[in-house]
């Protein structure tokens, strides 16, 4: 029997109301055998994720501080969703469980991992299907890295073709059976482990919004919705800063070329997304993405750019910083890292790695700059996309710091001043999407 993975986001199961659409999405197909979950996020603005509660409440009981108060909502909140969905005092094991696991001074994963966990429980029982614990099922080889083999081999004993199941997202196990967390907003992964293991028809990432849009909507009025997307374009679209759904996500279903359909619970009768392969009714043009706040390092010294070791040791002074590194490049004498820093320490430790790194005296301060560009099929050939784009950044006199457009056939960036980041890309959707 065929089977669609149904992951379910933290605002989709942030309250009883939400977790009623949720059933009514999960019963209306019944090839929506293997429902996956994150944790219960925010009911209005004002309210906290249970993850960072739980990321609170560690912190705390690693101190030796008391947590008990801070664990509170927690458990008033699931206690009081249960009686909400009629499960009763069903929750309270699992509720009194996680507050001894906190106490008992458990590590940061096994801690922060328990709102998908108690979400799983509640949804299970609410869905009559059965719960499946991650760490039975998807195996890390190292803090970072899943086992894919291991995951699939996992996958294909514990879970049978023609059962229901309702599965944490978020974490998975060590080898030693010990939790395993993903990084933040990791459920996406998590499911997507799921349907390629399974074999999946399609993976439905249901989440607040109907789907992905051609470019940012705090920043574009009313931007293009994307129908359809391919998972390569749909990668370079996440790289250059489009806040769409876990990148690490895709490749586990582009691997099965299982179909990724993002979907609406408030609005389900809307098609959403579908991430699959090229198709030839994709449009062109994707839409245009970016990130603010970037960093623009400039390097000079004599033969830089013929040195082949200098990529590798500034990646590695990133990595070291804790910065990420977005873009690097090279010319006779010099070279340029755009990178995005968290903290201010973060990025001083990387300035101050660069001289010994390359072998020069002295890094100038960074400049605040931003990324913008545009995705679609072969924009990176095209001069007259480029015309466009470059013109349309004249026009609104923004200065352009840089362009890169070597990288893939799928995308171009600029560098623009970061303040003029909002003017560049409405500038820039106008030139490439709505022009
Ligand atoms: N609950 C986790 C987070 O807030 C993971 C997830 O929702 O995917 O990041």
């Amino acid at each position: 029997m065929s089977t669609v993975v149904a992951k379910f986001g933290g605002t989709s199961v942030a309250n009883a109301a939400q977790i009623k659409k949720v059933a009514a999405i999960v019963r209306a197909d019944e090839r929506r055998r293997i429902v996956v979950v994150s944790a219960p996020g925010k009911r209005d603005r004002q309210d906290e994720k249970i993850t960072d509660t739980l990321i609170a409440c560690h912190a705390l009981a690693a101190r030796g501080r008391p947590f008990r108060d801070r664990f509170a909502p927690i458990s008033d909140r699931f206690r009081e969703l249960a009686r909400q969905l009629g499960i009763g005092g069903d929750m309270d094991p699992w509720v009194d469980e996680v507050e001894d696991l906190i106490a008992s001074g458990a590590d940061q994963s096994a801690v922060v991992s328990r709102g998908e966990y108690l979400c799983a429980h509640m949804i299970a029982r609410y869905l009559g299907f059965e719960f499946v614990d991650a760490t039975e099922i998807i195996e890390f080889s190292d803090a970072t890295t899943v086992d894919a083999a291991a995951t699939d081999r996992r996958i294909a004993v514990r879970l049978n073709g023609n059962a229901r199941y309702v599965i944490p997202g978020f974490y998975g196990g060590r080898t030693d059976g010990s939790v395993q967390l993903f990084t933040r907003g990791g459920s996406d992964i998590s499911a997507a482990l799921v349907a390629r293991g399974i074999g999946a028809e399609s993976y439905e990432n249901w989440t607040d919004v109907s789907g992905l849009l051609s470019a940012d909507p705090r920043i574009v009025d009313s931007p293009r919705p994307i129908a359809e997307v391919s998972y390569r374009r749909l990668r370079e679209f996440a790289f250059l800063g489009a806040a769409v759904f876990h990148e690490e996500a895709v490749s586990p279903a582009a691997s099965r070329s299982i179909p990724i359909v993002i979907r609406n619970t408030n609005a389900p009768d809307h098609p959403g997304t579908t991430i699959a392969a090229a198709s030839e009714s994709e449009p062109r043009i994707t839409g245009v993405a970016g990130r603010d706040a970037i960093h623009l390092v400039s390097v000079e010294r004599s033969g830089l750019g013929k040195d082949v070791e200098a990529a590798g040791a500034i990646g590695r002074a990133a990595r070291d910083a804790g910065v990420a590194l977005v873009h690097l490049g090279f010319g006779a004498d010099s070279g340029t890292a755009l990178v995005a820093a968290t903290t201010t320490e973060a990025l001083d430790a990387f300035l101050g790695a660069i001289p010994a790194a390359v072998g020069c005296d002295n890094v100038a301060p960074p400049e605040a700059v931003a990324m913008v560009g545009v995705v679609g099929e072969n924009v990176a050939r095209s001069a007259a996309l480029m015309a466009a784009a470059v013109g349309a950044l004249e026009a609104a006199s923004i200065p352009v710091m840089g362009v890169t457009a070597d990288y893939s056939p799928f995308s171009f960036f600029f560098v623009v001043p970061d303040e003029r980041y909002a003017e560049a890309t409405k500038a820039l959707y106008g030139a490439a999407v709505s022009g």
